[in-house]
Order: structure tokens, then sequence, then C-alpha cells
């Protein structure tokens, strides 16, 4: 009998389990369909460039309907409201609702505000292309308006939290302020830039050497760090540091901490912190016709520790659920997930980046670094792509 696939969300996981289901299983086999938010695939780990207006949004924002033309992926856009995982049914807030044989939760994750009072509402965030346009626009109203007001909290950007999504922000805006000056008639040193980072060090995963270049680097093109400093409350413009100190800002972008999809965590699924638990073969450790692909699930490595929600991650949990649903149906034997880490890279701007790539840990700065981040984008790209065409 023809059995029926359910994906939320078409972000890395979702999209590739979509690939993947189809390329195992025909359409007399499977119907698939995926529900998603916006009816793009977005690639947030270029979200950065969006923001600073150094790339067009048609690079990070591809339409779903064009991704799956010929390939009998039906697609729903629309907002899930909730996931019964025990009746397996999905609500949509427009009324309708969906059932299944098989269900992947590819829900990513959602911003952590970790309960500060006044972040959330004060604050842009950087998870999807309207954020990123919406930080954008408002970082040029600001100059624009800070040309006539003089208002010094108009021409001051605080980025709060210097993991990767922080740093590799910094960076970018770093990069197109002085041009986006130039256009308004603000003189770019009137501009303060800061990001403010709770640990000793920003982007703690790479070596010292690294953070040292990251920091030099930025620090050269006008960003100052304050660093070993939680934003503790922000009342309006006003943000407060864990040293009392306050800066007047009309731009605070908050980028300091992600956890699971709520959605995830009131399914019904069982769950570790917010985040689904999943066994070897990525289906939920408490329903087995739920598999997980990407940040909405926590993945433990072989020491115990729980892998970080990283874009590469959930590509590879994508491929590996389509195949698994198909082994399901079809009584064969489902593969086990060996992720393969490939290393990390931050973009530092246009031409600028560090990294450390492929399980030793080289490391790369400079342009090799940052050609590398590029040439990673473009592998997904043709990765997907070659997907498309080879897709049943
Ligand atoms: P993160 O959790 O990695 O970093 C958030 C940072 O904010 C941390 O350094 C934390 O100490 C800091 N912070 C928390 N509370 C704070 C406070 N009150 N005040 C100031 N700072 C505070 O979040 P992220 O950077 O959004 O990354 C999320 C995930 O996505 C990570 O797993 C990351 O590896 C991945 N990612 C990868 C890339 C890439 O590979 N280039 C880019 C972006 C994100």
């Amino acid at each position: 009998m023809r059995k029926e696939i359910l994906i939320l969300g078409a972000g890395y996981g979702g999209l590739l389990s979509a690939l993947s289901a189809r390329q195992h299983l025909s359409t007399e086999e499977a119907g698939i369909t995926i529900i998603n938010r916006v009816g793009s695939h977005q690639i947030i780990t270029e979200l950065h460039r969006l923001a600073a207006g150094n790339v067009a949004e048609k690079a990070v924002a591809l339409p779903l309907e064009k991704l799956f033309k010929g390939k009998s992926i039906n697609v729903v856009v629309g907002e899930v409201q909730t996931v019964d995982v025990a009746g397996k049914k999905v609500a949509l807030n427009d009324g309708s609702s969906y059932r299944y044989d098989s269900l992947v939760l590819a829900l990513g994750s959602e911003t952590n505000y970790f309960g500060i009072p006044g972040l959330q509402e004060n604050s842009l965030t950087l998870k999807s292309v309207n954020d990123a346009n919406r930080v954008f626009n408002h970082v040029k109203d600001r100059i624009k308006t800070f040309a006539a007001s003089k208002n010094k909290a108009d021409a001051t950007i605080v980025i709060g939290g210097g993991g990767l999504t922080g740093v590799e922000l910094v960076g970018e805006l770093a990069d197109e302020l002085p041009g986006i000056c130039r256009q308004y008639g603000v003189d770019f040193a009137d501009v303060s830039i800061s990001l403010v980072e709770a640990m000793p060090t920003i982007l703690p995963i790479f070596s010292p050497e690294l953070i040292g270049r990251a920091v030099s680097s930025l620090e050269a093109r006008g960003v100052e760090f304050l660093t070993g400093l939680a934003i503790t409350e922000v009342n309006g413009n006003v943000v407060t540091l864990k040293d009392g100190r306050t800066i007047e800002t009309n731009t605070l972008v908050w980028t300091g901490g992600v956890q699971g999809s709520s959605l995830v965590g009131s399914s019904g699924v069982e769950v570790n912190r917010g985040r689904a638990t999943v066994n070897e073969f990525l289906q939920s450790t408490s329903h087995p016709e739920v598999f997980l692909a990407g940040d909405c699930a926590v993945v433990f490595g072989p020491e115990g520790r729980p892998y970080p929600p990283t874009a590469q991650l959930a590509w590879q949990m994508g491929e590996l659920v389509g195949g698994n649903i198909a082994a399901s149906y079809k009584n064969s034997k489902m593969d086990s997930f060996n992720p393969v880490f490939s290393g990390t890279l931050a973009s530092l701007g246009r031409k600028d980046g560090i990294g450390s790539i492929g399980e030793t840990g080289i490391e790369l700065k400079g342009t090799p670094a940052s050609l590398m981040k590029k040439a990673s984008n473009a592998r997904y790209l043709a990765h997907i792509d070659g997907l498309f065409s080879l897709a049943y």
C-alpha cells in the first residue's frame, strides 16, 4: 500500500530528507509532502551577507516549487501549529491538517533569549531571509537618520553573542558600513560597532591563534570587542552589561544562542533539553515512525557529548533519514548515522576568514579560508542540484 511521508521544514534537513526519500521510493510506493513556513529553501549559512547587503536575496532563497519541479514532491507553504505524534496528525494555523505514515521533524532551532529582561522585545535576530532583510534595512535607516539627527544611538550597532553567527555578521557589517555611510554623507568614524560576548573569548571552538587573528582583523576594521560581559538587561534602547555599564543603541542584533523548536518540544516525542532524542537510525527514541533531521534533534557523539547543531550535520541527517524511511517500508536494514566532519569555517567579511579543516583540524586563515567558505557553499548547491537531477 502506498505510504505517506510528511516532512516538516524545508531547511537543510527537510530538503535533503525529501530528496533522498524520493531517490529511494517511487511515486507508487510513497507520497511525499513537505510543509514549510515560506516558499523557499534558505541558505542560512549565508544570511550574514544578505544582512549587510552583500548578496542578492535570490542567492540565499531558492524557490521550493522550482527545486522540486517534476519530482512529485508536494510543497505546502504554511505555518505548523501543532504536531500530535500520538494521533499521527499535524495541524496548520489555516485550519488544515495532515496525517502520515512517517513523519520527518526538521523544524530547525529557535532563538534563545535566556529569559534576559527586555531582550526579545528590543532586538533583531538573524535566523531567516526576512530577518536578514530586516537587519539590512534597519541599519541603513539608522545611518540615514543619523545624518540628520546626529543622535549617537543611531550610529551605534551592538551585536549580542560572539558565536559564529555574531562574528560572521559583524565582519560583513564592518566591510559594508563604510559604503552605506558614504551613501548618506555620514563619517564612518562616527559609527560604533560592538560585539558583546559573555565568555572570555569569541569563537572558543578555534585555537587561540585563529581567535587572535579574527579579533585583530575585525578590530582593524573598527569593531570593538566587549568580552567576558554578558548582556543582562535591555530597556528600550539601553543595553545593560554584567559590569553595570550601559550602551545606548538603536540597533541591537541578538545572536546569543539557539534552542530546539518549541513545536517539537510539545509534540509528544521524547526530548532532552527541548531537542528530540534519536536512536542510531535517527528515529525518535519514543516514536519509531518519527524521524529527525537537523537542529531540532540532539545527536550524541561517542564521548557522550551532543554534536553542535550545524548545517553540515543537518544535511547528512536528512540524507540518511530518506533512505531509512524507505528501508523501514521495504523491511530492509536501516543505516546508522555516522557523521563526517569537514571542519568549521568562519567568514570575517568579504575577503577574510578563519577555518579548521577536516578531522585533523588543519588551520586556515585569510584568503584561503574565505575561498574555502565560498567553495563550501558552492559544493552544497552543486550537491543538491546533483540530487535533483538524480531524484526518482
Ligand atoms: P552559539 O550558541 O554558538 O553562540 C552564541 C554566543 O553568545 C556564545 O558565545 C555565548 O557565550 C554568547 N552569549 C550567550 N548569552 C550571552 C549574553 N547574555 N551576552 C553576551 N553573549 C552571550 O550561537 P550561533 O553563533 O548562533 O551558532 C548556533 C549554531 O549554528 C552553532 O552550532 C554554530 O556552530 C552553527 N553555525 C555555524 C556557522 C558556520 O559554520 N560558519 C555559522 C553560524 C552558525
